[in-house]
């Protein structure tokens, strides 16, 4: 489907603060999809080229008439996204984000996030997956614990020895795994924690202007179960001294723990991330969640800024010499 403006018939993106789609060209708001086309094809429904490199997208922006739209192919397949987090917030608020985060650096080139509507920042959606890892755990040991009896003066303290047995059901819900394999670590940090009070039922009037791709492999793929399950046994490993709490001179004779994926529970969820690149004094890169703003990065240096602040304060000092020269030839 386009996502097509009523009025002037320009292309629509979503708007996070007005939490509708929005024209560009006219300022129209409209909360609804204005045109279900047939993007099956892989062509643009507004002028007919093809849609070159959308396999993966979820949304596509025609590089000939601009109009975005959604693959509505890549929304119906089997690994499509089902939730949703929406940004919270526009490009534009973004820009002023990252302008206060970078407000005690001196020398920020002027070309620095100079669109006004932030329009130079990437907003992506990153696919993760979500899986529900279930499993037991079965452990032995033997531990003692101390009893002290009181006989008139005396204190006799005696050691009993246990068995503790213990059998733990685990299951986790919504572990999440990074789906999009190019997406470098410091995006995929952006994007997390993944708070499930926002996520919303996936629709595509959110994706409009944003970039969104379907996760590069399928949910079963060993690398990425492996990591769901990885974490599970570090968050099990990590309580099990709560096992045998009181207990001292502890004998472990088993431990055996196993964590499967629940498959029918496995779903996509997308995260919102914005990205800014600036090239110039070396590359910078700037990451921001898009629901909390969190932000990590660095940024670029303008040396030629800090060299004329230099030359300047240089030519004050050679300007102030030259006053004294001139007070004490008057002396003189
Ligand atoms: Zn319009
Ligand atoms: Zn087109």
């Amino acid at each position: 489907m386009l996502y097509t403006c009523n009025s002037c018939g320009a292309s629509m993106v979503y708007d996070p603060e007005k939490k509708s789609l929005v024209c560009p060209q006219c300022g129209s708001v409209s909360s609804k999809m204005s045109e279900a086309g047939a993007s099956m094809k892989m062509e643009c429904p507004n002028c007919g080229a093809a849609l070159e490199g959308a396999e993966r997208r979820l949304v596509y922006q025609c590089p000939y008439c601009s109009s975005w739209m959604s693959v509505d192919a890549n929304l119906a397949a089997e690994d499509a996204p089902v939730r949703i987090t929406p940004f919270t917030f526009g490009r534009k608020k973004a820009r002023e984000n990252i302008l206060e985060a970078f407000d005690h650096i001196p020398f920020l080139p002027g070309r620095f996030l100079k669109d006004q509507e932030g329009n130079d920042i990437d907003a992506l959606y990153a696919p993760f997956w979500l899986y529900t890892m279930e499993g037991t755990g079965v452990y032995e040991y033997t531990g003692e614990k101390q009893h002290s009896h009181h006989h008139g003066r005396t204190t006799i303290t005696d050691h009993e020895v246990y068995e503790i047995n213990r059998t733990v059901q685990y299951r986790f819900d919504e572990v999440t795994v990074d789906a999009m394999d190019r997406l470098d670590d410091e995006t995929i940090d952006a994007a997390l924690p993944y708070d499930r009070s926002l996520a919303k039922p996936m629709d595509p009037i959110y994706l409009a202007g944003t970039e969104s791709y379907l996760p590069d492999r399928g949910k079963d793929e060993e690398e990425y179960v492996g990591r769901a399950r990885s974490w599970a046994l570090d968050s099990v490993d990590a309580k099990e001294t709560e096992l045998t709490k009181g207990y001292m001179g502890l004998k472990k004779k088993k431990r055996e723990r196993t964590l499967e994926e629940v498959p029918d529970e496995t779903k996509i969820v997308l995260l919102p991330v914005y990205r800014y690149e600036y090239k110039g004094f070396g590359t910078h890169r700037i990451y921001m969640n898009g629901t909390t703003g969190r932000m990590s990065g660095n940024a670029p240096c303008d040396k030629r800024k800090v060299i004329l602040h230099y030359l300047f304060e240089a030519a004050c000092t050679v300007v102030s010499a030259a006053a004294l020269v001139g007070i004490l030839g008057v002396l003189l």
